[in-house]
């Protein structure tokens, strides 16, 4: 590995600049994101690691067409302005993270039995604050629809009851 992708490769955490999965080593290259046969500096401004294969395929092709490929590629991508429509930023997540959230919650409601939450704002603020403040209003909401989905908690007029398994 060259010193140069060696510090990319640093610098993205050991990560494919476009599709973020972990690469080897003998996987990584430097793409110039604007080709050096285009007059593209070799300088760092100018360079990403990333996977092999996708950098043969980017080769000599202009930015613009580059980023239509990447664009092309990436069903997770959203806009600011999209984030307002129904259709929340997290509604592709993988289930082994839905479900991570969900046995964290429910661990942490068994936690604090009998002080829990009784009411669908409180349990809001209590799942706010498990996860640190970082879930947006959608995730919560989210988990709220879990927990009642699974069977865990039933809400009738802001009132929530638990039936959390021992
Ligand atoms: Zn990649």
């Amino acid at each position: 590995m060259t010193k140069q992708l060696e510090k990319l490769m640093f610098v993205q955490g050991g990560r494919c600049f476009f599709c973020d999965q972990r690469i080897p080593a003998t996987e990584a290259s430097v793409e110039h994101l604007i080709a050096r046969a285009n007059g593209g500096a070799n300088s760092e401004d100018n360079c990403v690691a990333c996977c092999k294969s996708l950098n043969a395929l980017l080769a000599n092709k202009s930015l613009k067409e580059k980023l239509r490929i990447v664009l092309n590629q990436r069903g997770q991508f959203k806009c600011p302005a999209c984030y307002s429509s129904k259709e929340t930023p997290y509604s592709t997540e993988s289930n082994g993270l839905r479900l991570e959230r969900l046995s964290r919650i429910s661990a942490d409601l068994k936690n604090r039995h009998p002080a829990l939450p009784r009411t669908v704002n409180a349990l809001r603020n209590t799942i706010d604050a498990v996860f640190q403040k970082k879930l947006t209003a959608e995730d919560i909401s989210s988990i709220l629809d879990e927990l009642q989905s699974s069977g865990r908690i039933t809400i009738s007029e802001n009132k929530v009851e638990y039936q959390l398994a021992p």
